[in-house]
């Protein structure tokens, strides 16, 4: 059964990350909103957006992070990336970053060199996954999604492409490791492409409208911008593209936990909140120069 709408809204007036990424937050915001999407805890979008050429680095510089994943998505521009536990990399136009921050890590985020020094137009998603109690303090890991392995699957009648980060789509799973269920999948379609998206009916479900214009469940289009929230209420989101399009596809398992969020620490309690803040103070989340 298609699930109904439960709402369809814009994010908030951009911020600034940094001096790299202009972002509009979609949840968790004011709205107290990060149980209703729960495990995905944060969802920062920067929409299309033209960086003169620089020399200087531009970005953010070290920051920490624990009990939670961050996820990268770049669709134009690349993003280079350093953390603390020693991995490094550059993430390019249909690739993702799966960063794993568990018990804590340090990293930097920045436009890759050779993209900064050109110039040109940035546009990328950012989500933070959170950790299950049992996984909060797991070891720091990361995963790089490349184009070679995302798996690519042809919408229906061949009109555009289901790119399946995580989970699954049809008998296609997603390269990347989860510690709870979750699926996201990047559909890029052409006008008249229909996909059918099962998921089971307790997971939180959305679709982020990134480019041209979809119904979805037969309701009015949602345009680029958008974000389209679904009742727990049936088993599939079907999809039909009116313009070429590109949407973004959550949807996961809750995680039936207490969550205590500061800054850049998703915990269970405020005693596990501020032992993170000493234990970053005290230099336990390692050492990273810029
Ligand atoms: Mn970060």
């Amino acid at each position: 059964m298609n699930r109904t709408i439960e709402k369809v809204f814009k994010g908030a007036p951009e911020h600034w990350v940094g001096d790299g990424f202009h972002v509009s937050n979609y949840f968790p915001g004011a709205t107290d909103f990060e149980k209703r999407m729960s495990p995905f805890f944060l969802l920062d979008y920067q929409k299309p957006e033209e960086y003169a050429p620089t020399t200087r680095k531009r970005g953010v510089g070290a920051h920490p992070h624990r009990g939670f994943e961050t996820v990268t998505i770049a669709y134009q521009g690349s993003v280079a990336h350093r953390d603390s536990a020693g991995n490094a990399g550059v993430i390019r136009p249909g690739e993702v970053q799966w960063m794993t921050a568990g018990g804590g890590v340090l990293h930097n985020e920045f436009h890759e060199e050779t993209f900064a020094k050109a110039g040109g137009i940035m546009h990328m998603i950012q989500i933070w996954v959170n950790l299950p109690r049992r996984d909060k303090l797991t070891a720091p890991k990361y995963q790089g999604l490349t184009n070679q392995v995302i798996v690519e699957t042809p919408a229906e009648g061949g009109k555009g492409l289901v790119r399946v980060i995580a989970g699954a789509f049809e008998d296609k799973k997603g390269p990347a490791s989860t510690f709870t269920p979750a699926h996201m999948l990047d559909l890029r379609l052409r006008p008249g492409a229909k996909v059918r998206l099962p998921t089971p009916k307790d997971y939180n479900t959305a679709l982020l409208v990134l480019q041209g214009k979809v119904k979805a469940n037969g309701a009015k289009a949602a345009t680029a911008g958008e974000f389209v929230l679904f009742k727990n209420d049936g088993d599939e989101v079907n999809v039909e593209a009116v313009d070429d399009s590109i949407a973004l596809f959550l949807s996961g398992a809750p995680i039936e936990e207490p969550l205590v969020h500061y800054g850049p620490f998703v915990m269970n309690s405020v005693d596990e909140i501020n032992e993170a803040i000493e234990d970053f103070n005290s230099g336990k989340f390692g050492d990273l120069k810029d």
